[in-house]
């Protein structure tokens, strides 16, 4: 018989590291190389069109046409000259990846000739075949036609010999059909709103900007072992698998050394990400086996989020060169810990002020504990709506699982600004924050250490972490732009209230810091239930926070409703960043995507359990009863009975797991036949949550019941010990 186990292994075992070097030994010296950056402006460019571009992406200023021509122009020498002999606008549906179509530079001539052409034109706004992408019903009522315009606030790139061009992505009436449009409108509402309170503190002419920092994690595993394992092809994941007997118990992994092979690919990444001038920084190995990291540092959100879109790519492309697959799916495997992409947001001008940092002064502290009061009380009012901003198919897999954040939002503060809040509530003056403290280890040579104003607390899903909030929840796979639009619109619809009830109360004649100060002091009031330092994880924690008011549900379809409850409404409209109908095709969208991504997760188990395992597990039965009927022959009955009792006990336990998991596949095949006739809306989506995932469980039970009886030399597939623990 053939040994599949063991020539797959050790295939993926004979790897050797592909070693890369980089264009420059500096990094520097080639950083942004690919991007349509200020150096390559100021090559490319005249002195005039580069001003115009720097007010637009500063200011946000409208670009004009003329412009446009010359940069377009420019864009394209500088792209020719680096090898590219196509463009594309690069935009982002709300299928959670990116797409791009190419067109060649070359126009066809008469005569048989052709020549380059790239105008101002097409540079600002194209209308690709965009029919096939989920618009919610956005287009059916009223237009097929979708358009792509650029966004100059997020430079173009090359990538191989393609000119890429960020763009939004809207349909003939300007409804967001992506993720990049309402998130420029959340920024330009939320800069807006912090610019209303500035201007309390003299600060008003400050451009501000949104910022975020993501920590991808991800997982490796090996293409080979990768390509025999269905259920990771078709939907990521591992549908089915036994524990390995040594996963992450120890401990070993976490900041461990980084094997070579992966650390080969890491460096590879890092060099095509800063070619991208894509600032990544951190790489390290994370809690589960074959599980990494990798952080940049933070950028203006747009630019981060593009930048975490195309790292997500690039991640796949240079995996490929180095004989591994990476899986960005929140749970690819049970039992271990799944991914994140933490989100670190937080707001802070051009000229270096972090909004939510400390300062010295009273009043740079009082202007802190504004915008913190005001973003918790934005999370506190919108928490089930955060929530669905994460949850999904995939990140329902985690999210409340022991390792990642629980699906209840609550905030954590830390002890320092824990207490500035509490003395600011028993008091009607300003109170003063501690700042870094020093603190000695009593060893001679160390010198003394700076300790942070906040702690840590790994299980808070929106951590305060001493200049920012560490929205963690946030999935591996996702796009950022979902939370961070929803986190922009809310604390600017905050902003504005409080920026009212501060009028307020200085047109009744109290000062203008008084003021700020007392409604301060009222906003923290009203939304410090949303504050918890203790263990999210723990069922009085639930209990809890039910009493308290925050949302519980953990079922994605039904969290979808938060989208359009007469308050988000609200919010969206007052802040213009989404309309009602926007907000209906989104919701759409996201049941839509539910639906498809559970049916193929039906699809897929039902046929790896009757056509790879049963038919093994059958096989392997047989093997026993033929050995069973040998003993019979051969030996007295007393005897018999004896030697073949366990064998006997193991073709009964088989048969029982067959039966079970054919049982159930046939109950899951009806179901799931039911439900593909239905629309993929709410309904639906509700029943793939409530019968179809648990069915997939239960036969996941079975099949893992196998897979321990089998021999391991028939088993179809490779096993959790070898996708986890080769590299
Ligand atoms: P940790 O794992 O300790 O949370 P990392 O260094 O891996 O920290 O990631 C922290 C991320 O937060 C980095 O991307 C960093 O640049 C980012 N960050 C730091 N300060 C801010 C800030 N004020 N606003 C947004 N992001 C920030
Ligand atoms: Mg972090």
């Amino acid at each position: 018989m053939q040994n599949f186990r063991f020539t797959v292994v050790d295939k993926a075992n004979a790897k050797m590291p592909v070693v890369t070097t980089a264009p420059e030994k500096e990094t520097s010296k080639y950083y942004g190389c690919n991007v349509f950056n200020r150096a390559a402006m100021r090559k490319y460019l005249s002195e005039e069109t580069r001003r115009s571009i720097y007010e637009t992406v500063e200011r946000g200023a409208t670009l004009d046409k003329e412009v446009a021509n010359h940069v377009a122009e420019g864009m394209k020498r500088w792209a020719m000259d680096h090898g590219a002999t196509h463009y594309t606008h690069w935009f982002q549906p709300l299928t959670g990846g990116t797409a791009e179509k190419h067109d060649s530079f070359t126009d066809p001539r008469r005569h048989g000739e052709a020549m380059e052409n790239f105008s101002g034109k097409l540079l600002f706004q194209q209308e690709p075949d965009a029919s096939s992408f989920p618009s919610g019903g956005l287009r059916n009522t009223f237009e097929a036609r979708g358009y792509t315009a650029w966004d100059p606030s997020s430079p173009a790139f090359i990538i191989g010999d393609t000119l890429c061009i960020p763009t939004v992505f809207v349909s003939y009436n300007g409804e967001a059909l992506d993720y990049k449009t309402p998130l420029l409108k959340s920024d330009a509402a939320v800069t807006k709103a912090a610019k209303g309170i500035l201007e309390f503190f003299g600060e008003g002419d400050e451009v501000i900007h949104s910022y975020l920092g993501w920590e991808q994690e991800y997982f490796l595993v090996d293409k080979d072992l990768y390509m025999d394992r269905p259920d990771l092809v078709l939907t990521d994941r591992t549908l089915l698998g036994h524990d390995s007997a040594r996963n992450q118990q120890l401990d070993d992994h976490y900041f461990a050394d980084i094997p070579p092979r992966v650390l080969n690919f890491m460096r590879d990444l890092e060099i095509e990400a800063y070619k991208l001038g894509i600032p990544v920084k951190t790489r390290h190995n994370e809690v589960a086996p074959n599980q990494f990291e990798i952080a940049p540092v933070y950028e203006a959100a747009n630019l981060a989020i593009d930048h975490n879109l195309l790292l997500m790519s690039l991640m796949k492309n240079v995996a490929e060169r180095h004989g591994f697959e990476v899986l960005l799916h929140e749970k690819p495997f049970a039992g271990i810990n799944g991914s994140g992409k933490h989100c670190n947001w937080s707001l802070g001008t051009e000229s270096g002020i972090g909004l939510m940092s400390p300062g010295k002064t009273d009043e740079e502290n009082l202007r802190f504990l504004c915008f913190m009061a005001n973003t918790l009380k934005a999370v506190y009012d919108n928490n089930g709506l955060l929530k669905a901003t994460v949850l999904n198919a995939t990140n329902a897999h985690r999210l409340g699982a022991n390792e990642a954040p629980p699906a209840i939002i609550s905030s954590f503060l830390g002890k320092q600004v824990t207490e500035a809040f509490e003395k600011l509530l028993a008091s009607k003056d300003m109170v003063k924050i501690s700042g870094k403290k020093g603190y000695s280890l009593g060893i001679p040579q160390i010198p003394e250490l700076l300790v942070d104003n906040t702690d840590r607390n790994r299980t808070s899903p929106f951590a305060f972490t001493g200049n920012r909030f560490e929205f963690r929840a946030v999935g591996s796979s996702a796009n950022c732009s979902g939370p961070i639009m929803v986190l922009n619109t809310i604390l600017a619809y905050q902003l504005n209230i409080f920026k009212k009830a501060v009028e307020k109360r200085v047109s009744a004649g109290t000062p203008v810091m008084q003021a700020v100060l007392d409604e301060t002091r009222e906003t923290f009031k009203a939304c410090k239930n949303i504050c918890f330092d203790g263990n999210g994880y723990s069922d009085e924690w639930k209990a809890e926070a039910k009493k308290r008011g925050l949302d519980c549900e953990t079922s994605a379809p039904v969290i979808y409703d938060q989208y359009t409850t007469k308050e988000t409404i609200k919010i969206f409209k007052d802040t213009g960043v989404m309309t009602k109908v926007e907000l209906e095709s989104r919701k759409e969208v996201y049941w839509e995507i539910y639906c498809k991504k559970l049916a193929i997760e039906a699809r897929v188990l039902s046929d790896l359990t009757t056509n790879h395992v049963i038919p093994v597990a059958i096989r392997y039965q047989s093997m026993l009863l033929q050995n069973v009927k040998g003993l019979k022959e051969l030996y007295p009955a007393a005897e018999f009975k004896k030697m073949a009792a366990s064998q006997m006990n193991l073709i009964k336990r088989i048969s029982d797991d067959i039966s079970s998991a054919e049982a159930y596949v046939i109950k899951l095949d009806k179901m799931e036949e039911k439900l593909s006739k239905m629309d993929e809306d709410r309904k639906t989506a509700v029943m793939y949550h409530d019968d179809v995932a648990p069915m997939l469980e239960k036969i996941r039970e079975h099949v893992d019941s196998l897979e321990m009886m089998i021999d391991d030399q028939m088993w179809p597939l490779p096993k959790y010990r070898e996708l986890l623990f080769i590299h």
